[in-house]
């Protein structure tokens, strides 16, 4: 019961208003070129989403309201769909994080009794098999 009731807890939080105006800076400041790699940050101008991660198959986008998109690099269109899969979300706002501290304010807090992840040893990083069990967090139920 109290483990459902933890797992309940884990959700992405909606960001404050300081961070929303933070993120549409950062989507503002973010320099396009025309390099043939640059299209996910082109995209990430075009639609007022800020690119927060991305492996060989998916990337993730954030609205300023807090909302993760996920975009499958595969399918014709860079068509963006509404992150449904929690834990994909919470690793995508998680891994972003690293490089912009601010998000981690997204993220569930630790709860007590959670323990340290014990595949990623507490770091929430990814391995060459990609996000790890715990979603980026570093700790588990
Ligand atoms: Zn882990």
């Amino acid at each position: 019961m109290l483990r459902l009731i933890l797992c309940a807890l884990i959700v992405l939080q909606a960001p404050s208003a300081q961070l929303q105006q933070r993120i549409r800076v950062w989507i503002a400041e973010s320099v396009v070129d025309d390099a043939p790699g640059s299209w996910p940050r082109r995209l990430m101008k075009e639609r007022g989403l800020l690119l927060l991660h991305g492996n060989q198959a998916f990337l993730w986008y954030l609205s300023p309201e807090g909302q993760v998109f996920v975009l499958d690099t595969d399918r014709f269109g860079h068509r963006m769909e509404s992150e449904t899969n929690l834990p994909a979300a919470l690793n995508a706002v998680a891994q972003a994080a690293r490089q912009r501290p601010e998000l981690a304010e997204m993220l569930p807090a630790r709860p007590e009794g959670a323990v340290d992840c014990h595949h990623c040893h507490g770091s929430g990083v990814e391995d060459q098999w990609g996000s790890c069990s715990c979603a980026g967090l570093g700790w588990t139920l």
